[in-house]
């Protein structure tokens, strides 16, 4: 199904990854035995129907939340029986998250909220520094901007603060669920260009939403419903015409009805 190169790495392989919640005396099993691999270089869409376990399935792949059964390993190395403050170790240099809520701190500045996250993982201040104003310049967010409180930040302008933090210790991959959630059109577009922009540069990115037009600017779409990867689309990259890819997207969905 896939067109990528056989040489393209694998980042990260989940074997029979199983997640189970039990409610008042019955069991869910929300993810059931996932075989899945994300590759280097990748921009994975997670699509689904609310509640299908799309997010569950991101907690898993980066070590926010353990497997109930079934393994998921990074870089060759099985996370899942990890410690809490090993897995914590791990997240902060491997993973960069992105929300639907931003969650940045608003009694400290922009720039300190994302100095907070790099200083986690580097004591080199001054490189840490240089680093987030490199990225805030890429995100268009000037220096004024960057030393107020978030509080003062548009909704566009604070998610956009947040892919500078989730970007500040260069993650292997860039985890981000329904990162548009909350914006509008025209600011979702601006987050979304952004996102492309930062996977065209190498980043691999694992995003999940339920909303086409996001979608189509993944090259590969895996699309879960009742535990399972129910159907997967290479979208490929050299097609740059957002409408065709929408269409060729909702085909795919429309398929899976
Ligand atoms: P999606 O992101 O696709 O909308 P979620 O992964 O958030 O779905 O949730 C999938 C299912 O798992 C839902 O039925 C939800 O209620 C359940 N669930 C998710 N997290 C928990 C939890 N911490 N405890 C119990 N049930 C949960
Ligand atoms: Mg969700």
């Amino acid at each position: 199904m896939s067109n990528a190169p056989e040489s393209s790495r694998r980042v990260i392989s989940t074997h029979s990854l199983s997640k189970t919640f039990s409610h008042t005396g019955t069991q869910q099993n929300v993810l059931d035995r996932l075989d899945l691999d994300i590759r280097e270089g990748d921009f994975t869409v997670i699509m689904g129907p609310s509640g299908a376990g799309k997010s569950t399935l991101l907690y898993a792949l980066s070590g926010m939340d353990r497997p109930t059964l079934g393994t998921v390993e990074f870089d060759g190395t099985d996370i899942s029986d990890y410690s809490e403050d090993r897995l914590a170790r791990f997240r902060r240099s491997h993973c960069g998250f992105v929300f639907q809520q931003v969650y940045l701190l608003d009694a400290m500045s922009v720039m300190d909220n994302v100095m907070a996250v790099g200083l986690l993982v580097s004591h080199d201040r001054g490189g840490v520094r240089r680093r987030a104003e490199e990225l805030f310049e890429m995100v268009g967010l000037s220096q004024a901007q960057t030393r107020k409180s978030a509080t003062m930040l548009s909704g566009g302008e604070a998610q956009r603060a947040a892919i500078v933090r989730g970007l500040i210790n260069a993650p292997d991959v860039l985890f981000a669920d329904e990162p548009t959630g909350q914006l509008n059109s025209e600011t979702s577009t601006r987050v979304l260009d952004l996102l492309s922009q930062v996977n065209a540069a190498g980043q691999t990115i694992v995003m999940v939403t339920h909303d086409v037009r996001s979608a189509a600017r993944g090259n590969r779409i895996l699309y879960l419903r009742d535990g399972h990867v129910q159907g997967e689309l290479d979208l490929g990259r050299d097609d740059p015409g957002w409408s065709h890819r929408q269409q060729r997207l909702a085909g795919f969905l429309d398929e899976l009805g």
